[in-house]
């Protein structure tokens, strides 16, 4: 595929950068990434990504518009508050740019749905708000053999982490059970930031970090975040990052792994 004139143009200051080129451009081009949630996170990794030229852009998301959401989803106006966030989502991406594909799966992601949606992609971004949503994407990427960009949010703080354990070759890569092997046992469905509290503009950093992540593993290039967890303290301003390996006794990707499908089947 020849880039456009008007490609040219659009993606110059990515064109002049060695480590992209032409060649980078098309790849990004030719590039299908799905976003699970159009919320505090989704709302930044959309807008870049959309704004790179990633050709198509999945969005799977079953809510509306809220108004109590605007403080931190900034792809979403005030006008659409009561719409479904994934017509929202894509108004916006299609004014920032109208030449990539956006397909919208306005739904819950289900261990009923997972394959069939995830197999349409190459990449999967993680910005739900829950963790059974969390461990179903892990477990459906780990099957489908795909890469995960991860990110989560609480309060003042927020993390980032990339998984690439799945079948498509990166074998010895840890997974997200190998980081959390359970979720909180005080709240196993999960807090969601909105329960408690967010400061908007964190979102934005982690969401911005993660649509980083994804031009990187799409173009290869830099070091992953495979394998190293990055905690950001906006109250402190600081960014650590703590690396952690495949456990060998982790129930998906262990050496005798027990959940055999993506709906989370357990081998007795
Ligand atoms: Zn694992």
């Amino acid at each position: 595929m020849e880039l456009t004139d008007n490609q040219f143009e659009r993606y110059a200051r990515h064109l002049i950068l060695d480590e992209v080129g032409d060649e980078g451009q098309e790849k990004l081009l030719n590039s299908k990434v799905l976003c699970v949630g159009a919320g505090g996170l989704g709302s930044p990794v959309l807008m870049y990504l959309a704004a790179a030229g990633v050709g198509t852009i999945g969005i799977i998301d079953d809510d509306d518009v809220d108004i109590s959401n605007l403080q931190r989803q900034v792809i979403h106006a005030t006008s659409k508050v009561g719409t479904p966030k994934v017509s929202s989502a894509e108004e916006t991406l299609l004014r920032i740019n109208p030449t990539i594909r956006i397909n919208l799966h306005h739904m819950r992601l289900l261990p009923e749905n997972v394959d069939n949606i995830f197999s349409k992609y190459d990449l999967i971004v993680d910005g739900s708000d829950n963790f059974p949503t969390r461990y179903m994407i892990n477990d459906a990427a780990y099957f489908n053999g795909k890469t995960v960009v991860s990110g989560a949010l609480l309060r003042f703080e927020g993390q980032l982490t990339t998984f690439r354990g799945g079948t498509g070759g990166h074998n010895q890569e840890p997974c997200y059970r190998c980081l959390f092997n359970a979720p909180p046992s005080d709240d196993p469905d999960g807090f969601r930031c909105e329960d408690v509290g967010i400061l908007g503009a964190v979102a934005g950093v982690i969401g911005t970090l993660q649509a980083t992540e994804v031009l990187k593993e799409l173009l290869n290039l830099g070091n992953s975040m495979s394998g190293q967890l990055l905690i950001f303290d906006a109250l402190e301003m600081t960014f650590r990052k703590i690396r952690y390996k495949r456990n060998l006794s982790c129930a998906l990707c262990g050496d005798t792994p027990t959940i055999q499908n993506s709906t989370g089947a357990i081998i007795d």
